[in-house]
């Protein structure tokens, strides 16, 4: 119940309005250390309610008696402007019986305009680091009294590029008295150096979401010959699963792009978001999936961040993940909220060892699914180690001097080994790993 959080009677009221009965993991671990002014680390991703875990905090806080604003209070950034908006959206809901102001700044909306909003000085500002810096730069903003700042989405904003931006930002708020960090994945060495820089002996909750996914989501996986099989196998799920919407991931823009043809030219309703897609672009097909004249959407992994569309029930994996975090976040776009949901990875030869990575990280193993009318020859290593990767086939011995080739040939494949899941240092902005690190085929698009 939220009436266990010592939250303000309005904001109690709004959370009732909105219908939301049992806080989430997320919220119930750190709404009560947020309303005690502590700085935290929150491991959890897109989903888990964690929007909700640091803005009714930052409301709590700025509930009192009315007053003549004066000063930005409290700053949230983001990686994307669509994240940007949705946690607009979701501070206006929360905010809707209290008196308290907030603003959106993100790139790609009219900086004029963006100006003016900023001279009535919200209590709350809520944009990502890019344009927020522009519009300071232009002597537009004032940060010095910001007593909360929230950076969502950390580990995301560091792949990006905001590392700088994001200092700068955090360093125009010098008098904070509390800073959050939400990532959905624990990060790598840059999001180490952010927490030590920013975060005054923080409380570290990691929300693991692996459980959450096992509720409402049931994961399968489906084997296949190559890519072309993929695609027969991706129609027939297309035509024949009952879904009201689809996610369809790939880790090319390639791959995306090619899938994203064939399915329009079946005259489905679909989408493709990638890195290359401008911002029109993704609000387009946001809206669209949003409303539903759109049921499929294309997409590689940044593309999809912070995605939060009701009704999106099936997750199909076209190409695996590479790390188990991605793996989470791709399938945590489902069964969201208590929703059914399901998720198919399509696995290969090339992708076996990966997926049974995955499946150690999650500690759980993904259901075998064989569909007769579409059903290849690979099905799995004809032998697996007890850590379920495949059992490598060893090669007859001939004469030292065949070995000592084979070993020089064999050296470099191993070191590549794209089964294992890589960190997402090594993974460009668009999900995209570097091609000479790739073991796995390239799609034939590429
Ligand atoms: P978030 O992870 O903050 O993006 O939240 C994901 C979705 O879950 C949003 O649509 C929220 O409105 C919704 N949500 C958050 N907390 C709750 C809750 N306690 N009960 C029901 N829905 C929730």
């Amino acid at each position: 119940m939220f009436s266990q959080f010592a939250l303000h009677e309005r904001l109690l009221k709004a959370v009732a309005e909105l219908k939301f009965v049992e806080p989430t993991p997320v919220q119930a671990a750190a709404i009560p250390l947020a309303l005690q002014g502590r700085d935290l680390r929150v491991t959890a991703q897109t989903g888990s309610g964690k929007t909700a875990a640091f803005v009714l905090p930052i409301l709590n806080r700025l509930m009192g008696p009315a007053q003549v604003r004066v000063d930005i209070r409290a700053v949230i950034l983001l990686p994307t402007r669509e994240l940007a908006q949705q946690t607009l959206k979701e501070f206006e809901r929360f905010s809707q019986f209290t008196f308290i102001k907030s603003g959106l700044i993100t790139g790609g909306e009219d900086f004029k305009v963006q100006a003016a909003m900023l001279r009535k000085v919200p209590d709350v500002l809520i944009g990502t680091p890019g344009r927020l810096l522009e519009q300071l730069n232009a002597g537009n903003l004032d940060l010095k009294k910001v007593e909360v700042l929230v950076l969502d989405e950390a580990d995301r904003m560091l792949d990006m590029g905001f590392s700088e931006d994001v200092e700068r930002l955090v360093g125009e708020c010098p008098n904070r008295e509390q800073t959050m960090l939400f990532s959905a994945t624990t990060g790598g060495a840059g999001l180490r150096d952010m927490i030590a820089k920013v975060l005054k002996d923080p409380q570290h909750l990691q929300l693991n979401s692996v459980s959450e996914l096992a509720s409402g989501t049931r994961q399968q996986i489906i084997t296949a010959d190559h890519n072309v099989h993929k695609e027969q196998v991706l129609n027939w799920l297309l035509a024949n699963e009952t879904y009201q919407k689809a996610i369809i991931f790939t880790n090319t823009k390639a791959m995306a792009d090619r899938l994203y043809g064939r399915l329009v030219a079946q005259e489905y309703k679909a989408f493709v978001l990638h890195g290359d897609k401008d911002q029109k672009d993704r609000k387009a097909a946001i809206d669209r999936l949003k409303q539903g004249g759109v049921k499929i959407l294309v997409a590689t992994d940044v593309a999809a961040r912070g995605l939060d569309v009701d009704g999106l029930d099936m997750v199909i994996n076209f190409d695996m993940p590479r790390s188990g975090d991605d793996y989470v976040h791709r399938v945590g776009r489902t069964g969201r909220a208590g929703a059914e949901g399901l998720a198919i990875s399509l696995i290969c030869h090339g992708d076996w060892n990966l997926m049974s990575s995955i499946e150690r990280y999650l500690k759980q193993k993904f259901e075998r699914r064989v569909i007769k009318e579409v059903k290849g020859t690979y099905g799995g290593p004809k032998k697996v180690k007890a850590s379920g990767k495949a059992v490598g086939v060893k090669k007859k011995k001939t004469d030292a001097k065949s070995d000592k080739k084979k070993a020089v040939a064999k050296a470099p494949t191993r070191r590549k080994s794209a089964n294992r899941p890589k960190p997402d240092a090594l993974v460009s902005q668009d999900g995209l790993a570097p091609l000479k690190k790739r073991k796995t085929p390239a799609p034939a698009a590429e």
